[in-house]
């Protein structure tokens, strides 16, 4: 039986993830679909329940549908549990397991953009949705002393501090309000910023000003693609990295629960480059629109 993995989102026309994972089955010879199951709010208990069935592997579930998926399972691994976001579903039976790879794909990218330097211990985090949590949770885990996370709407960057309320009772976990002074005095002292929004995903905007970037900053987008930020950063003589090391190796790591098989790296950077390079962008938090001049390149 064909066996099926499906990616629940919404909206997801398109998918960065679908060129990649269906290059994966086909080059190890795995007889399954990658399918793109684009799913309003209201419909997603019913997708979750059909994952129940043999021919489901599982599923990677995406933008809007991270936190809303966590009580529709029947248990969370460790990330799934801290985060409290899911981006990927497994079947043990007929129980539905999520994981949360992100994690694993963010600390793939934090370490490349670090490189040889020593791991700082303070960050700035821009965004407080399940990217966001993927990306705080990986920097407590790093051993981060002080991070700052600013967000549009302050409740949902308080509501993101109070969640991991215990995992960061060792360390300075704040919410603080979006005011461009702020962000700046925070970013003085501060090594790493990490932007976790989806401000420059379809246009060519930067949450912040370009004056409030320093040469000192390690800057990670988490969007696959060389936004506003990252060009305004590099100028500012920041080293800069964008989110395909962290969609890359999210989506290897959902790979290998699927199938129990390691993934196809050097294949699946291949087609996330091909399908780029076409203009297909990336339904991990893709909001319908344009196409971007940020992907354009
Ligand atoms: P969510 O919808 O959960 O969160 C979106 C975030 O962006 C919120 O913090 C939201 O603020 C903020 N935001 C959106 N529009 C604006 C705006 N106009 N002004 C200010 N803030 C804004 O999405 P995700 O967290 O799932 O995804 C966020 C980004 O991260 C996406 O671009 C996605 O592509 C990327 N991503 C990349 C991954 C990768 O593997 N490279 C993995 C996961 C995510 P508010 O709460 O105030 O609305």
């Amino acid at each position: 039986m064909t066996k099926r993995v499906v990616l629940i989102g919404h909206p997801v026309a398109h998918s960065l993830s679908g060129a990649m994972q269906q290059a994966a089955f086909d080059q190890l010879g795995i007889d399954a679909t990658y399918e793109l199951w684009d799913r309003p709010p209201i419909e997603l208990a019913d997708a979750i329940a059909e994952l129940r069935g043999e021919d489901f592997l599982g599923a990677n579930v995406t933008i809007p549908h991270k936190e809303r998926v966590v009580p529709m399972v029947d248990r969370l691994t460790e990330e799934g549990q801290a985060t409290g976001a899911v981006n990927t579903i497994t079947r043990e039976g007929k129980r539905l397991v999520g994981h949360n790879t992100d994690v694993a794909g963010f600390r793939v990218a934090l370490d490349k953009l670090v490189g040889k330097q020593k791991m700082p211990r303070a960050a700035v985090v821009l965004g407080a949705g399940g990217g966001a949590r993927a990306v705080v949770y990986g920097l407590i885990t790093e051993g981060f002393q002080r991070i700052v996370v600013f967000n549009r709407h302050l409740h949902r960057a308080e509501g993101l501090v109070k969640h991991f309320g215990r995992t960061a009772a060792h360390m300075e976990l704040r919410a603080m309000p979006w005011h461009e002074s702020i962000i700046e005095s925070e970013l003085a002292k501060t090594k790493l910023l990490v932007n976790a929004t989806s401000i420059g995903l379809i246009s060519d905007e930067s949450p912040i000003p370009a004056e409030v970037l320093h040469a000192e900053l390690l800057v990670l987008d988490v969007i696959y693609a060389k936004t506003r930020l990252l060009k305004d950063a590099a100028a500012a003589g920041a080293e800069t990295l964008d989110g395909e090391l962290m969609l890359l190796h999210q989506g290897a790591a959902a790979f290998t629960l699927w199938t129990g098989q390691p993934a196809p790296l050097d294949l699946m950077q291949q087609k996330l480059a091909e399908a780029r390079a076409e203009g297909i962008r990336s339904a991990e938090g893709e909001p319908a629109g344009q196409p971007s001049g940020a992907l354009a390149e």
